[in-house]
C-alpha cells in the first residue's frame, strides 16, 4: 500500500509518500481501506517532535479515516468486510491506503455521509461532544460561545450544540469563516480579529454572559473569556498554543470554572457514549461535517501547512 511515512521528526517535508507492506488484522482488529483521512492540528505537533506523545519512528500520521472494511480479525463482532465506517484512532496511521484499527475505534458511517465527511468526524466531533456534555455538562437552554467556530472542532460544536437546544454564538477570523458558521446555524457570529468583538458578543447575551465557552486558543483568549462568563459559567480549554496571565478574581466573581481536556484521556466507556451519539446525529442529519479542502495523499506536507494557517473554513481531508 501507499502510506505517508515520517522517518525523523521535523517540518512538514518530513512526511513522504512511500510503499509500505499491507497490514493484516489480528484478534480484535479491523483493516479499513481508506477513502479519506482527516488532517488535525495535533498531527502537526506530533510530526514536529514537540508534542508530549511521540510515536516510535518511523510512523504513519493520522487518527481519522473513513472507508470500507477490508477484513476483520478473530473475535470481531458486528463489523464485517464491505461495511462503510469511520475511525476514531488507528494502530498503523490514517494517512495511508489501508489503516489497521482496534475494533473499538471503528464506527458505522451512514450511507448519507460521504467518506470525506466521515474523515472529519473522529477527533473533531468527539472533542466537541465530550467538551460540551462530558466536561462541562451543558444543558438545553444554556448559552455557549464557540471561540474559534470555523475549524473542524468549532463547526462540530456549533452543530452539536444547536441540535441539543443551546443558544449558540461563534467566532471566526474571516468573512468566509463567519458566513460558514452562520450557515451552520449559529445564532450570531463575531470576528475574533476585531478589537471589540467580546464586548459585542456579551452584549448579544443581553449582558448576562455565556454559560459555557469552548476555547480553541486559550493562550490568547482565556483572560477575556473569564470576564465574559455568566454566573456559574464554565470554560473548556480545547486548544492552547502558549502561556497567558489571568486575573483569578474574574473567576471568583462568577463562581466560574476552567476545565481542560485532551481527547487522548477519554475512557473506553466515555468513548462509546460519544460515538453512539455521533452516529445517531450523522444518521438523523443534525451532524453534517463540512469539508473545506480535499487534497491528494501525496500533498500531506501542504495539508499540514494549510491546517495551521488562518482562515479555516471546514475540514481538510487527504484522499489516497
Ligand atoms: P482548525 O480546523 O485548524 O481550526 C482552528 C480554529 O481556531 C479556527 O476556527 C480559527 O478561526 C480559530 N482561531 C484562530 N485564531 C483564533 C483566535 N484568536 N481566537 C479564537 N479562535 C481562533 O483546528 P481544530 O481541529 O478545530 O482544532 C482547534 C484547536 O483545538 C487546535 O489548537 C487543536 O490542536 C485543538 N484540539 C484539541 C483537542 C483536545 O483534545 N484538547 C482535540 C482537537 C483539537 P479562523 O481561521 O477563522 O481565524
Amino acid at each position: 500500500m501507499k502510506a505517508i511515512r515520517v522517518r525523523e521528526f521535523g517540518p512538514p517535508e518530513a512526511m513522504r509518500i512511500e510503499e509500505a507492506p499491507d497490514p493484516s488484522p489480528g484478534p480484535g482488529q479491523v483493516l479499513v481501506r481508506v477513502r479519506a483521512a482527516g488532517v488535525n492540528p495535533v498531527e502537526t505537533y506530533i510530526r514536529s517532535g514537540a508534542y508530549a506523545r511521540r510515536p516510535t519512528l518511523p510512523y504513519t500520521p493520522g487518527h481519522d479515516a473513513a472507508g470500507i472494511v477490508e477484513a476483520v480479525g478473530d473475535g470481531v463482532m458486528g463489523i464485517a468486510a464491505g461495511d462503510r465506517v469511520y475511525t476514531s484512532e488507528t494502530v498503523t496511521g490514517a494517512y495511508a491506503e489501508l489503516a489497521l484499527c482496534s475494533a473499538t475505534r471503528v464506527h458505522p458511517l451512514p450511507a448519507s455521509v460521504s467518506y470525506a465527511q466521515g474523515a472529519a468526524v473522529g477527533v473533531p466531533y468527539a472533542t466537541a461532544w465530550r467538551a460540551l456534555f462530558q466536561r462541562v455538562r451543558a444543558v438545553p437552554g444554556e448559552t455557549v460561545l464557540v471561540h474559534g467556530a470555523s475549524g473542524g472542532v468549532g463547526i462540530a460544536a456549533v452543530q452539536i450544540a444547536r441540535a441539543a437546544g443551546l443558544r449558540v454564538f461563534g467566532t471566526a477570523g474571516t468573512a468566509e469563516g463567519i458566513a460558514l458558521v452562520l450557515r451552520e446555524r449559529a445564532h450570531a457570529v463575531f470576528d475574533h480579529r476585531s478589537l471589540s468583538y467580546m464586548e459585542e458578543a456579551v452584549a448579544a447575551t443581553g449582558g448576562r454572559g455565556f454559560d459555557v465557552i469552548l476555547e480553541m486558543l486559550a493562550n490568547v483568549n482565556l483572560p477575556r473569556d473569564l470576564k465574559a462568563l455568566a454566573m456559574g459559567g464554565r470554560v473548556v480549554v480545547i486548544g492552547n498554543r502558549g502561556t497567558v496571565e489571568i486575573d483569578p478574581r474574574d473567576a471568583m466573581a462568577r463562581d466560574a470554572s476552567v476545565v481542560g481536556m485532551s481527547l487522548f484521556n477519554i475512557s473506553d466507556a466515555d468513548r462509546a457514549v460519544v460515538h453512539a451519539a455521533l452516529v445517531a446525529g450523522l444518521e438523523n442529519g443534525t451532524l453534517r461535517p463540512v469539508i473545506g479542502r480535499e487534497m491528494p495523499l501525496s500533498a500531506a506536507p501542504e495539508s499540514h501547512v494549510a491546517v495551521m494557517s488562518p482562515g479555516a473554513r471546514g475540514k481538510i481531508v487527504l484522499l489516497p
